[in-house]
C-alpha cells in the first residue's frame, strides 16, 4: 500500500525509528487525518489545538475524541504559549513537528483581520523560536496555501509562478510564513517544507467550506449561491481529497532531512522546499453542485451571481510534477469519489450526531 511506500522511505532516511511528531492545529480537518495517519503506521503523535471557535467547537470536540479512541492525545493550547511550546519539546523531544494550526478561511478575515496575524504570523514565528533552541532540533512540514497564487493568471500554478499578488489577507499571512520559513532556514538551519494545499475536502471537513455548507443547505431546501466570473463562467477549484493530501504531508515528512543547528553548517544545508499538493483538474463549482445533488439524491436550489471582490479567486489549477518527482505523489480520488465518501460521512456521523 501507499502508507508502506511512505514508511520504507523513512526507514532508508531514518533507519526505521518512528517519528515523534507534534501535530498543531490536530482538532482541526487536515490535522485530524494526519495524526490518525501517523498513529496507524507507528509514530508517536501528540496534537495541539486551540480550538478556537471560527466554526463549529463541537465538530472539533468530536474529532478529538475520534483521536482519542484512535490513542492520540490532542491536548488544548496556543501556539502562542511559548511556556507550553517549551514544556512539550522538554519532555517530548520531537523528531518532526507538521504545523497545520492557522487561522484559515478567505473571507472571515474582512471582520477578523487580527486573529489572522495571531495565528500565522506570530504564531508561527513563535513555534519556530521553540524549535530553533530544541534539542534535537525538528524538521519542520507545515501549511501555506494554493492561495498564495492570487490574481496569478498562469496555469498551471507552478511553484516558480510568482506569488506577490495576494487577493485576500489570509493568502498573505501565508505568504508572509514562507518568507518567515526561508528566515529561520537561512539564520538557523531549521529543515522546513511548505504544502500549499489546494481546496482539500473529505470527511471530518471544514462547515466554512463551500461543499459543506452546500449539502446542509441543500438538505434543507435552501438557495444556494454559486459565483461566475466576469467571463461567464462558474468559478472553479482543484479539490483535492484529503487521503492524498495526507500521503503528502507524510511523503514531506519521510523525506525531509535532519535540521542542521545554527549556521546550517555541520551536516550541509538544511531542507527549504515548497511544494503544490493539489489534485490537477479544476472543476467548475456548478459541477461540484451536480455531484452533490446526485449523491443526495436532491435537487439544489440555487442562483448564480458574479463573484464578489471579497477574497476568493477566479480559478485555482496545481502543476503537481515537483511534488511528484521529490515526494512521489500521485493524487488518485476523483471529485465524484471523494464526495461520496464526504456525503456518507456528512449523513451517517455529521447529520445524525446533530439531530440527536
Ligand atoms: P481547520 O481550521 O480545520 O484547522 C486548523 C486548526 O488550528 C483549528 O482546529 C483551530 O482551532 C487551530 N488553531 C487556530 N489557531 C490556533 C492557534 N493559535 N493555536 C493552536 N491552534 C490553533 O483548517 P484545515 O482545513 O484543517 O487547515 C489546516 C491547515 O491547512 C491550515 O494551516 C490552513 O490554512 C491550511 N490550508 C487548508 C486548506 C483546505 O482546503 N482545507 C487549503 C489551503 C491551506
Amino acid at each position: 500500500t501507499k502508507v508502506r511506500t511512505s514508511a520504507e522511505t523513512r526507514a532508508r532516511a531514518d533507519g526505521g525509528k518512528p517519528l515523534r511528531v507534534l501535530v498543531t492545529g490536530a482538532a482541526g480537518f487536515v490535522g485530524t487525518h494526519v495524526a490518525l495517519a501517523l498513529k496507524l503506521r507507528g509514530d508517536g503523535v501528540v496534537g495541539l489545538d486551540s480550538f478556537n471557535h471560527y466554526y463549529d467547537p463541537e465538530l472539533k470536540i468530536a474529532r478529538q475524541k475520534f483521536l482519542a479512541n484512535a490513542g492520540v492525545c490532542v491536548i488544548e493550547g496556543d501556539i502562542n504559549d511559548e511556556k507550553l511550546l517549551k514544556r512539550l519539546f522538554d519532555v517530548v523531544h520531537f523528531t518532526h513537528v507538521v504545523h497545520l494550526a492557522a487561522q484559515a478561511g478567505v473571507r472571515y478575515a474582512m471582520e477578523n483581520p487580527g486573529s489572522y496575524v495571531k495565528s500565522n504570523v506570530a504564531g508561527f514565528v513563535n513555534l519556530l523560536e521553540v524549535c530553533k533552541s530544541a534539542d534535537p532540533q525538528p524538521a519542520i512540514v507545515w501549511a501555506s496555501s494554493s492561495s498564495v497564487y492570487g490574481t496569478n493568471t498562469k496555469v498551471p500554478f507552478s511553484e516558480k509562478d510568482r506569488t506577490d499578488h495576494p487577493a485576500s489577507l489570509y493568502a498573505a499571512t501565508k505568504k508572509a510564513g514562507e518568507a518567515i520559513a526561508h528566515t529561520y532556514n537561512h539564520i538557523y538551519g531549521l529543515s522546513i517544507t511548505g504544502l500549499r494545499f489546494f481546496t482539500v475536502y473529505g470527511p471530518w471537513g471544514r462547515p466554512d467550506m463551500a461543499y459543506f455548507f452546500f449539502t446542509k443547505d441543500i438538505l434543507k431546501g435552501k438557495e444556494i449561491t454559486i459565483y461566475e466570473t466576469s467571463r461567464g463562467e462558474s468559478v472553479a477549484r482543484d479539490f483535492t481529497y484529503i487521503d492524498d493530501v495526507v500521503k503528502g504531508c507524510l511523503a514531506a515528512l519521510d523525506t525531509a532531512n535532519k535540521s542542521t543547528g545554527s549556521g546550517g553548517k555541520k551536516r550541509g544545508p538544511a531542507q527549504l522546499r515548497i511544494f503544490n499538493l493539489g489534485n490537477t483538474k479544476p472543476v467548475p463549482v456548478s459541477r461540484l453542485v451536480s455531484i452533490l445533488e446526485e449523491h443526495l439524491k436532491v435537487n439544489a436550489r440555487k442562483k448564480v451571481l458574479p463573484l464578489p471582490s471579497n477574497g476568493d479567486v477566479e480559478f485555482t489549477h496545481a502543476n503537481i510534477s515537483l511534488a511528484q518527482t521529490e515526494l512521489g505523489y500521485r493524487p488518485t480520488i476523483d471529485l465524484e469519489t471523494g464526495m461520496k465518501q464526504f456525503v456518507w460521512w456528512y449523513l451517517n456521523y455529521y447529520d445524525r450526531s446533530r439531530k440527536n
